[in-house]
């Protein structure tokens, strides 16, 4: 087998990257990122010497890059996980979030499309989406199921929906032989510093106070990146082409709760976090108040489980938080102080 993985250098992406060459998945990776300020190369140190692997930087949008890369390995998986992800972002500037999350999907589409015209059925483009293009599930309706109607209410859930539906388009007017999955909110190791659950560890290591939008009432469902891969991998060999999967796991907490949990954890590994505080701040404009997926298809039809124990999984990531505490610590007071003399 020979994998395109999209998004390596990534959060989910690395992780991803991580158990394909340990588990000698394919004869062939090659990972496509342009190393936004959301890729690292360090998350994938890992890769480096590794003969079935090789790193491409480069951008989705370059659609000659992508004919030459299709051209020399004849991919028979393509992972596609690259896009713009932090919403707050997309409320800042949505520009990027189009051209990676629709023109960038569209340009993957068509060059795995014409690459794979006439080629052997088994070919297969897994599109990796989220649970935010259903916008939001009010408390005590039940979960979504796929095929649930489409309403994002942000740009990013917006711009994600929009690259699902050319997915959609690709298979519904040329057979293009693609799955769909909707994942909630992940955590583990390498997560970005802008993101909910870093963001509350980082504080608390600094005896700061934990920052939580309005009253922390949102709900939110979270999934361990390592079950979210086990899922795209168990899927990607025996999902169904021409649908969807959701991927859910089992804890869905408030905001609220969840930030003092953090906070409880976070007390009990670093003297540091006794100081620190919840502190309720104005709230992200179209907040929605709650996701939810039924992930029932995959338990039924692939017997995936989730597998990491919330509270085990939490205290392993704020432990890989705690142990790069004095690299992030130095990029802050960089960031803080500017830039440095010339
Ligand atoms: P991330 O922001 O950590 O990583 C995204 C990666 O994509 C980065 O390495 C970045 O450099 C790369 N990238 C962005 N635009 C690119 C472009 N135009 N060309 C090439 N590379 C580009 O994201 P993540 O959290 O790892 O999410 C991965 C995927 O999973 C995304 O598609 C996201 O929508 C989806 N997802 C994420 C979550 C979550 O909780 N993190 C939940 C559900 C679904």
């Amino acid at each position: 087998m020979r994998i395109l993985l999209t998004g390596g250098a990534g959060f989910i992406g690395s992780h991803l990257l991580q158990r394909l060459l340990r588990e000698r998945v394919a004869e062939q990776v090659v990972t496509l990122d342009s190393l936004t300020y959301a890729g690292n190369r360090s998350r994938i140190a890992f890769a480096q010497g590794d003969p079935s692997h090789r790193f491409v930087h480069g951008d989705l949008t370059d659609e000659a890059l992508l004919e030459e890369l299709f051209a020399t390995y004849d991919f028979d998986l393509v992972l596609h996980l690259a896009a713009e992800t932090h919403v707050d972002r997309s409320l800042e500037d949505p520009r990027p979030f189009l051209r990676s999350n629709v023109l960038g999907v569209s340009a993957l589409l068509e060059s795995a499309r014409r690459a794979w015209q006439g080629a052997s059925p088994a070919r297969r483009f897994l599109h990796v989406s989220t649970d935010e293009v259903y916008g939001e599930v009010p408390a005590g309706r039940p979960p979504v199921a796929e095929g649930a109607p489409y309403a994002p209410r942000n740009p990013y859930a917006a711009s994600k929906a929009a690259g699902d539906h050319l997915v959609r388009a690709a298979m519904e007017s040329h057979g293009f032989p693609a799955i769909l999955t909707h994942a909630t909110n992940n955590y583990g190791s390498g997560q970005h510093a802008e993101k909910f659950l870093p963001r509350l560890m980082r504080k608390a290591a600094r005896g700061e106070n934990l920052p939580v939008y309005g009253e922390g009432r949102e709900r939110r469902c979270w999934l361990a990146v390592e079950d979210h891969c086990e899922a795209l991998l168990t899927i990607a060999q025996g999902g169904r082409v021409g649908s969807a999967y959701h991927i859910a796991g089992d804890d869905e907490w408030s905001n609220r709760e969840l930030a003092s949990e953090v906070l409880r954890m976070m007390r009990a590994l670093v003297p540091e976090a006794e100081g620190a505080e919840l502190e309720f701040v104005e709230n992200r404009p179209g907040h929605d108040a709650r996701y939810a997926l039924d992930d029932s298809r995959l338990r039924k039809e692939l017997g995936w489980r989730p597998k990491v124990k919330f509270e085990d999984g939490l205290r392993r990531m704020a432990r890989a938080v705690l142990r790069g505490r004095a690299d992030w610590i130095r990029e802050d007071e960089k960031r803080r102080g500017g830039p440095p003399a010339k």
